[in-house]
């Protein structure tokens, strides 16, 4: 099914497409703009409050209609924290809606609000600085819901579930380890991934004495940050200002931050701004029926010009006004490929450095087009744009979407081409395509052109941790066997080429067990509570030598240039797989300043590699990894069951 709708004709985008770059409230001192797209609308009035929530407007302005669909007025004065909404009749029909460009707004976003953005930055923040720049092969990235980070008693902070919590320095558990920042600084990552910190619909705003959670995919105001985390939901500044403090906190300590955005759909469709002002365009429509390729009841359009420049917008806002480094899109796929490279092109005009990456699937049938879609397949088409390599997260621990399915890492058979597959960030290699090679699993084609297009990953937020689905997909093995599963399949992910991503506390064996739950543990905690979701800082000590491994290999990673190549001929010329054996990956990388000899042994006995002449270094065992030398070797090296290995030559 094919969208049929008079918003994709030329006719339509020729004369209703404007391209100026003040919608929304431009604030000055003296006078405020507004602007508003309303291609459909007989007439538009912007009222004007005093208050987010309460009352009656204090001045009603009818707006005039103005280029290409837009209505505009101006109102004198200074109108800094007045809040907003425009009236837009539509078909004799008025309905209120707060402006869809809103850079703030009242408790629960149900106003704009006007806003002197200058008098919303931190101290020093106009002249901050981001991290410095690393390649985009370089990055390391922490997963991280902002409550979860803070929110139980042994994170040691005191802004619980707020942004402020990350402007909290030296903050330690119960033992005297680092917590929070301090924590995620030591572990060694670069890039801190922030879970929907946009203003979003399932948390009341208003009720935050009472106990309330979410994951936060569902938008409301797509250009506002969420109130809930902020220490004043009620005044639309507050948060602004919070929302920069954890940026610049994080900057300070050398860490860059991702946004999770989800512009794939929104939270309730017929009561979505843009539905109100221009019925029918923001979504995909199938007659009157909201398609639904996300899975919660629509899909947005970004094939519509003005969805699109409206995507392109607020990316560059948030990374301009807010400094952020990075944008990861859930259910990428469901945006068109034209609109993905189109946001890759206004973002290198703010900074070519920062991270796109995505979903790159849909969570159910779109009407958009397959070819157009941003799909995994695509990647290649999507230059600067990188996708989740699902291949590589299944081969290592085993289906999300069947429980009890093995991985490399639990023993399952014939997964080797498929982890060789992930080793090589997806661009390929010619030993996997040989056509006399005859191994029962079989490998996509290549999808990625670099390796800076393919995220890896074994867990993240959504299904299971990776702590509880080795557990219910290995029952009966002791929790040494567990353990030594999880350091291999980091080891794995941690000397892929590629970007590496860890989803938070997966360091520290990060569980949700729930006993009322088939298999004992939470596979989907979007609204689950604190206890379930909250990083447990106190079990840090117990995991300790799990932590020291991922801190060690993220160490290592950052050392060693081969771990990190940065083009699909560099892969190609430096890596040499040597022959599969069974539940054995091995190969070496030598460019021209290291070489790099790396084994992932998922059987269950000890197998003996024969190495090149010369000496090698260990710095990656079964035990630890790190940037010190384990032991050396020369001739042959044993390599321990259930374990990985990785020597240099020095
Ligand atoms: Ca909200």
């Amino acid at each position: 099914m094919k969208e049929n709708t008079v918003y994709l004709t030329k006719n339509f985008e020729n004369k209703y497409t404007y391209t100026g770059n003040d919608l929304g409230s431009v604030y000055s001192k003296d006078s405020t703009s507004f602007r508003v797209y309303a291609p459909t609308a007989e007439s538009v009035i912007l009222n004007l409050y005093e208050d987010g929530l309460q009352g009656e407007p204090y001045k009603i302005v009818k707006m005039e209609p103005a280029e290409n669909g837009t209505y505009k007025t101006v109102v004198s004065g200074d109108l800094h924290k007045k809040y907003y909404t425009y009236t837009a009749k539509v078909n004799g029909k008025e309905r209120e809606a707060v402006d869809p460009y809103a850079k703030a707004a009242g408790a629960n976003g149900l106003r704009g609000m006007v806003v002197d953005l200058r008098a919303t930055d931190p101290e020093g923040f106009a002249e901050e600085k981001r991290p410095e720049k690393i390649n985009t092969t370089d990055a390391v990235i922490y997963e991280l819901h902002i409550r979860d980070f803070s929110m139980d008693t042994s994170s040691g902070m005191k802004y619980k579930g707020k942004y402020k919590a990350f402007t909290e320095e030296g903050t330690v558990n119960g033992d005297n380890l680092k917590t929070g920042v301090e924590h995620i600084k030591e572990l060694g990552v670069t890039h801190v991934h922030l879970l929907p910190s946009f203003d979003y619909g399932s948390v009341d705003e208003t009720k935050l004495d009472v106990p309330q959670y979410n994951w936060g995919y569902d938008p409301v105001n797509y250009n506002v940050p969420e109130g809930s985390y902020s220490t004043d939901p009620f005044h639309g500044e507050v948060r602004i200002k919070e929302f920069k403090e954890m940026v610049q906190a994080l900057h300070k300590s050398g860490l860059c931050v991702v946004m999770d955005v989800v512009y794939n759909h929104v939270f309730d469709a017929e009561e979505f701004c843009y539905q109100k002002i221009v019925p029918g365009y923001f979504f995909r429509m199938n007659g009157d029926t909201f398609s639904d390729a996300s899975a919660c009841g629509n899909e947005t359009a970004s094939n519509h010009l003005m969805v699109r420049k409206f995507m392109v917008d607020s990316l560059k806002y948030w990374a301009e006004e807010y400094h952020i480094d990075g944008f990861r899109f859930d259910l990428m796929a469901i945006h068109d490929i034209t609109t993905m490279n189109e946001i890759r092109k206004a973002l290198d005009e703010v900074d070519e450095n920062i991270l796109i990456y995505g979903e790159g699937w849909t969570a159910k049938e779109s009407m958009l087009p397959k070819k157009e879609r941003a799909l995994k397949q695509y990647t290649y088409r999507m230059p600067g744009i990188a996708a989740f390599s699902d291949d590589i997260r299944d081969a290592v621990k085993g289906s999300v979407f069947e429980e009890l399915e093995k991985g490399f890492v639990s023993g399952e058979k014939h997964l080797e081409r498929l982890i060789q597959f992930g080793v090589t960030g997806a661009v390929g290699h010619s030993q996997l395509y040989r056509k006399n090679v005859s191994y029962k699993q079989k490998i996509p084609a290549p999808w990625a052109a670099a390796p800076s297009q393919c995220v890896n990953y074994t867990s993240c937020h959504d299904n299971y941790t990776l702590w509880d689905k080795l557990a219910i997909s290995n029952q009966g093995k002791s929790q040494e066997e567990l353990e030594a599963m999880n350091k291999l399949a980091i080891a794995i992910i941690l000397t892929s080429q590629g970007i590496p991503f860890i989803h938070a506390g997966e360091e520290i064996l990060r569980s949700k067990p729930d006993e009322t739950k088939e298999y004992g543990y939470v596979e989907d905690s979007f609204n689950s509570s604190d206890e379930i979701n909250s990083i447990k800082w106190d079990t840090k000590k117990e995991h300790l030598d799990i932590f020291s491994y991922y801190q060690g290999l993220i160490a290592f990673r950052k050392e060693t240039k081969a771990l990190r190549l940065r083009t699909k001929e560099e892969i190609e010329q430096y890596i040499k797989f040597l022959p599969i054996v069974p539940g054995l990956v091995s190969y070496v990388i030598k460019t021209e300043d290291e070489e790099v000899l790396i084994a992932y042994n998922a059987g269950k006995k000890e197998v003996t590699l024969e190495l090149p002449k010369g000496s090698f270094g260990v710095y990656v065992n079964k035990i630890q990894a790190g940037t010190k030398i384990l032991e050396r070797a020369e001739n042959h090296v044993v390599v321990a069951p259930v374990s990985a290995m990785v020597l240099k030559r020095n």
